[in-house]
């Protein structure tokens, strides 16, 4: 079940404008390609052979001869994904396209340390891809999503808070004793923006914010993601103004985290005396209209809106999209606009969109399958 894509290169080219839906005739392959089309339909009717492209039907008619429609073969593979919390983990199989095929979400204790996990996470795959995919289709990549910062060179996690056991640990090798295959592993915020990212076609820059338990935010820059050395769009331990003082769990005071994290508002509810686990119950809280998490919240969207404000004069993307547990709190991006609205340069929020993202729950997931894709195709 485990081979390799038998096509790199040009084939792995053509397929990935296929897989993401950029092309899906002979000729609007040889325009993006750059390659001549005799040179695309011999590759192409390479590609059929090997089962991995179907070609079917009549596409978009441009006048003439009605191009046939190339889609990717349900046989051409699926991908293994993963995103990982701090106690869930959610995951499923991808068809190529990034369209999941299944999801599931299991409780998952990042506490027990990488090796349990990570096995937990295989254990899962395993049991996925044995009852919902057929004999002879491979399997092409696994990837996971990490709450923490990822080394993109050793993909390794890299001094996380709230993720004992895990500094430093070969991430991907460990999966790579399991799966000889494309291997990914990448910050949560970075995999959610990856997957906001398809939803939002034509944006070339976009900020993704992820507001749950942590603050994350992933960056899109030319429609790519940038991950910088790893910390690209760590914006949780930015210093904001403040009054009074508060520690944050990096040992440095008054960080964005200490004050607008979902954790922030959840242990400022339970020491005002009401009750609260996760951050949908603060939600839930707002919902209900109770006063005291409304102004948490929207005083946390005020504080994500000051640092937000810095960024949008300086990285001028056309969309700042909010997603997390936390998002669904109105009044958090009522705050964030208001805040930034306020401060920036005209010409900075002229064109600018700040909008609820877009991609759902399987965010990450979809990110995973994007990037993974790549991997795959170009290894
Ligand atoms: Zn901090």
């Amino acid at each position: 079940m485990n081979q390799r894509l038998p096509v790199q290169g040009p084939q792995g080219d053509l397929l990935r404008l296929v897989a993401t839906g950029r092309a899906e005739s002979r000729a609007e392959l040889a325009r993006l390609s750059g390659l001549a089309a005799s040179s695309v339909s011999l590759r192409v009717e390479e590609l059929i052979d090997a089962g991995l492209l179907a070609e079917e039907g009549a596409g978009t008619s441009r006048g003439g001869r009605r191009p046939r429609r190339l889609r990717l073969s349900a046989g051409a593979g699926v991908l293994a994904v993963a995103d990982l919390g701090a106690h869930h983990v959610r995951l499923g199989l991808l068809g190529l396209s990034g369209d999941p095929l299944v999801v599931e979400e299991h409780p998952c204790d990042i506490t027990e340390g990488p090796r349990r996990t990570l096995d937990r996470i295989a254990d899962a795959f395993d049991a996925l891809l044995t009852e919902h995919v057929p004999p002879g289709v491979p399997l092409r990549g696994v990837g996971t999503g990490v709450p923490g910062p990822v080394d993109p060179a050793t993909l390794r996690v890299v001094t996380p808070s709230r993720m004992p056991g895990w500094n430093d640990f070969p991430v991907a090798e460990h999966l790579a004793t399991r799966y000889d295959l494309p291997v990914l592993v990448e910050n949560d915020a970075n995999l959610m923006a990856a997957g906001e990212a398809r939803w939002w076609p034509g944006t070339e820059n976009l900020m993704v914010v992820k507001a749950g338990t942590g603050i994350g935010c992933g960056v899109i820059a030319g429609g790519r993601l940038h991950r910088g050395r790893g910390a690209a769009g760590d914006i949780s331990h930015v210093r904001v103004r403040s009054d009074s003082s508060v520690m944050c769990a990096c040992g440095h005071p008054d960080c964005l985290e200490a004050y607008a994290s979902g954790a922030a508002l959840m242990t400022a509810l339970t020491e005002a005396g009401i009750a609260v686990t996760r951050p949908a119950d603060i939600v839930t809280l707002v919902n209900d209209a109770v006063p005291e998490a409304t102004s948490l919240v929207r005083g946390a969207g005020r504080r994500m809106g000051e640092v937000l404000t810095v960024l949008v004069n300086f990285f001028n993307p056309d969309v700042v999209a909010v997603g997390g547990s936390l998002s669904a709190a109105e009044p958090l991006l009522t705050s964030i606009r208001a805040a930034v609205w306020e401060r920036c340069l005209p010409l900075a929020t002229r064109d600018l969109e700040i909008a609820p993202a877009r991609a759902g729950r399987d965010a990450a997931l979809q990110g995973a399958g994007a990037l993974l894709l790549e991997a795959a195709l170009t290894m």
